[in-house]
């Protein structure tokens, strides 16, 4: 196990937070979505509480070096009126100026440093790095679930130089998963959809074991049915995975449920028409599932006591093919089940609708899902027996 923020002594401290402000921004730098920014406020706000200095660090988009566009001035600007408190935006992520700017600050003052990947340091996980980073406060906290899947300075070494622990929206993430799938309520039902079937091979193996049945939707569907040798017309299909897609199906013995009909189209920007999923032309693309599948996957899902959702349906960004994640969507958020959903376009597309959890992590929840250890997880366990520690920085 690893400690959350509750275990350690923060009063007064200086104290070092990963965040994931990697957030949509319009034209003009405005933000469009700042769900990932409210969702660290409770971690920030205790903090402020307790007392603390609180340096924040966050990526922003894939810099190549130092990107003017990606600075993080409007982020520091949003997140100052969210707190009604000034925040202090560092110009830089390590380095005198940082550390003058850090050492002006009172109790509960916040600044964020500048974008972590204007160095490459950042994603290597270079060790000297973290440590310049460590040497700017006393106590590390992780509250990005979101980027605890990469062995990053910021997320993995840091934590070989400073007392570390978990925010509470890392801490929710994990333990409203962990126990999802460690102890789920049956029937057990997975919705498992979206563009590839081989970014989600792993979580389909592991979920296997776990669940009663997946239901596939969205475009991975059609490998599966090419590997079953049917026509998938122009349908996006991966070719390279058509021996796992048989291996899945064979392994799953019948919880695999593929869809009965589609709604295809000759372009995404067509109007859309229902077919049988053994009748689609050659000069067809699949955009939806289809409402004979919508209605079969209903009744599975009203009795379900558990759904994990990864993965639209249909190309859910074009109205005409939404239909089939909207339907879904609106089934679970009226039943009683405990309803998760992992996937950052699953979330998007789900918006307004009301589930238990919905996970602020693209790849780190799949990563979960598949059973994986995450890296940023591994390190706040090891970090709890101190003897790891090459070195606590005195301050
Ligand atoms: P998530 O981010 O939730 O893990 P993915 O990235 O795997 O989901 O997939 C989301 C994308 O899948 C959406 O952009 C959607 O348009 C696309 N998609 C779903 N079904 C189809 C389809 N039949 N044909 C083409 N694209 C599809
Ligand atoms: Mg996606």
């Amino acid at each position: 196990m690893f400690r959350t923020i509750k275990d350690l002594h923060l009063k007064h401290k200086k104290v070092l937070v990963r965040v994931d402000f990697n957030v949509p921004q319009k034209a003009n730098g405005a933000i469009a979505d700042d769900t990932r920014i409210k969702a660290a406020l409770p971690t920030i706000n205790y903090l402020r509480k307790q007392k603390c200095i609180v340096i924040l660090m966050t990526h922003l988009g894939r810099p190549n070096g130092v990107d003017e566009t990606l600075r993080l001035d409007s982020i520091a600007k949003h997140l100052s009126k969210l707190l009604n408190h000034h925040v202090t935006k560092c110009d830089d992520v390590i380095g005198s100026e940082v550390e003058e700017k850090v050492h002006s600050l009172k109790e509960g003052d916040v600044c964020l440093l500048e974008n972590l990947r204007f160095y490459p340091e950042e994603e290597q996980n270079d060790d000297k790095f973290a440590h310049a980073l460590a040497d700017l406060a006393q106590i590390y906290i992780n509250d990005a679930f979101s980027v605890s899947h990469r062995s990053h300075a910021s997320v993995d070494a840091i934590t070989h130089y400073l007392p570390s622990a978990a925010g509470f929206q890392l801490q929710k993430e994990i333990e409203t998963i962990d126990k999802l799938l460690h102890n789920p309520k049956h029937p057990f039902i997975a919705i498992m959809g979206g563009v590839k079937v081989s970014d989600k091979i792993e979580v389909i193996r592991h979920l296997l074991k776990k669940v009663d049945a997946i239901l596939i939707g969205g475009a991975m569907m059609y490998t599966f049915f090419k590997a079953l040798g049917l026509e998938t017309g122009t349908s996006k299909v991966e070719v390279d995975k058509l021996v796992i897609a048989r291996q899945l199906l064979k392994q799953a013995h019948g919880k695999l449920i593929l869809p009965l009909d589609c709604v295809i189209a000759k372009t995404p920007d067509d109007k859309g028409t229902v077919t049988h999923v053994t009748h689609l032309a050659k000069d067809v693309m699949g955009l939806d599932i289809g409402p004979d599948t919508v209605a079969i996957y209903q009744e599975i899902l009203k009795n379900a006591k558990t759904v994990l959702w990864n993965g639209p349906m249909g190309m859910f960004e074009k109205k005409q093919f939404a239909k089939g994640t909207m339907a879904l969507a609106e089934t679970i958020s009226k039943s009683k089940a405990v309803s998760i959903i992992g996937g950052g376009d699953t979330a998007d597309a789900v918006k307004g609708f009301k589930f238990t959890h919905v996970s602020t992590g693209g790849g780190a929840s799949l990563d979960f899902f598949a059973g994986k250890t995450l890296p940023g997880i591994k390190a706040l366990e090891e970090n709890v027996h101190c003897v790891k520690h090459r070195r606590f920085p005195s301050h």
